[in-house]
Formats: C-alpha cells, sequence, structure tokens
C-alpha cells in the first residue's frame, strides 16, 4: 500500500484524478501531509500550493482556493473552488487582480467586503508565488 485513490475537485470539473504516493496541502493551521494509510481525517483547506507526488515519483504542484479534504479508506477527495497548474495561470490577470484587491483594501470596508477581498489578495498571491517558483 504504497499509493492511494486522489480525486481533486474544482469548479470547473474533475482537475486530477489518479493514485498518488503523497498529498501536501496548505490546511487553515499549516501545510498538512497526507501518505498512504493516513487515518480518516476532514481538513479546511486555505488558499495556497497545493503538491502531489504521482504513482512514478514525479511531483506536481497547483495553486488552489478554498475548500476541504476528506480522507477515509486510502481515498482522498479534494474539493477546491479553484485549481490551476502553473502553465494555466495567466499572470498578468492575477497582477491585475492583486492590484485592484490591495487598492480597495485601503478603503474603508464592512468585516464580509474586508474578507473577500483578502480572500481574494491570497488566490492572487498564490497564482503569483506559484509561477515564480521554479
Ligand atoms: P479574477 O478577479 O481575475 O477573476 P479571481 O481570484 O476572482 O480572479 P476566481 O473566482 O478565483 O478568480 O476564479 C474564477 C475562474 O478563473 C476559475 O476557473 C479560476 O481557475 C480562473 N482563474 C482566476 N484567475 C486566474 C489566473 N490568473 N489564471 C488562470 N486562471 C484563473
Amino acid at each position: 500500500m504504497n499509493t492511494y485513490a486522489v480525486q481533486i475537485i474544482s469548479s470547473d470539473g474533475v482537475f486530477y484524478y489518479g493514485r498518488i504516493k503523497n498529498l501536501i496541502v496548505p490546511a487553515t493551521d499549516g501545510e498538512v501531509g497526507v501518505l498512504p494509510g493516513h487515518e480518516e481525517m476532514i481538513l479546511a483547506l486555505r488558499e495556497g500550493i497545493l503538491r502531489y507526488q504521482d504513482g512514478e515519483g514525479e511531483w506536481y504542484k497547483a495553486a488552489i482556493g478554498r475548500g476541504t479534504l476528506q480522507f477515509a479508506n486510502n481515498r482522498c477527495t479534494v474539493v477546491v473552488d479553484t485549481a490551476e497548474r502553473p502553465e494555466d495561470i495567466d499572470i498578468h490577470r492575477a497582477m491585475e487582480a492583486k492590484q485592484r484587491a490591495e487598492e480597495k483594501l485601503r478603503h474603508r470596508l464592512s468585516d464580509r467586503e474586508y474578507r473577500i477581498l483578502q480572500a481574494a489578495l491570497a488566490r492572487a498571491l498564490t497564482r503569483l508565488k506559484l509561477t515564480s517558483q521554479d
């Protein structure tokens, strides 16, 4: 049992489906690694970089939005708002989203508006971080 089945689903559809050896996700209180045979768990995910290692040992990265992860019976399901591979990220769009969020955050805001803009900023920063890594 050195792999397990994972499904990564975003609002756009199935992002990834396959057997993997390892998964590292951005959870609300830090990064969490998920190896085969992990005990049952449900995790809240925050905006950040998800990494997984396929059955061949190759690592892949994706920028994800908020969501949840469930692990049970050696199967993992990740459901997130958004997921993008580095090559699918439009850097210009992410830079514009970052600037837009930063500009609006300078104004007086309700708690709700503030939370929405912080989340938008976190998504943009994650996309930029993923595309600036080698
Ligand atoms: P924007 O303000 O540019 O729309 P956003 O963070 O509000 O950014 P989301 O609501 O997170 O966008 O995503 C909407 C859709 O657009 C999703 O399918 C997401 O994967 C995609 N997306 C958002 N930003 C980018 C980007 N910079 N490059 C590629 N795809 C993106």
